[in-house]
């Protein structure tokens, strides 16, 4: 959304395209980065409403894993939390919340049915 601004990219006009970040609820400028100050109420609502919003890659679930001393993204194998960067998977340890380890679950079969759905496509080529 085009907006008033007086950050360091604007030069030639007083406006720029500016995004809503939904975390910090600042308004970020799209083309330095910048944070856009003095933009109403009523400005980020509309951002909102119009999903003209930051968006966050999709957060990989990585923790230090004790074992290795290192962090490393997990994954389970037979509910055991194994690093995927790590040498030795079997001595690998994570101090993970319950709630977390959940949701990784759930995020990790989600994966593996979407795998398998294209497993399926790929076999009924010729
Ligand atoms: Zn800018
Ligand atoms: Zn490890």
């Amino acid at each position: 959304m085009l907006v008033r601004s007086n950050c360091s990219c604007v030069k030639f006009s007083v406006t720029t395209d500016a995004s809503l970040d939904l975390e910090t609820e600042n308004v970020i400028c799209n083309t330095c980065g910048d944070v856009v100050t003095g933009i109403s109420a009523f400005a980020k609502n509309s951002m909102k409403i119009s999903g003209d919003v930051i968006k966050k890659p999709k957060r990989a679930f990585s923790f230090k894993c004790v074992a290795c001393n290192k962090n490393s993204e997990v994954s389970f194998i037979n509910h055991k939390a194994c690093g995927k960067n790590c040498q030795t998977p079997s001595e690998c340890m994570f101090k993970i919340t319950e709630s977390m380890r959940t949701a990784i679950e759930i995020c990790q079969k989600n994966d593996e049915k979407r795998d398998s759905r294209t497993e399926e496509v790929n076999s009924d080529m010729p």
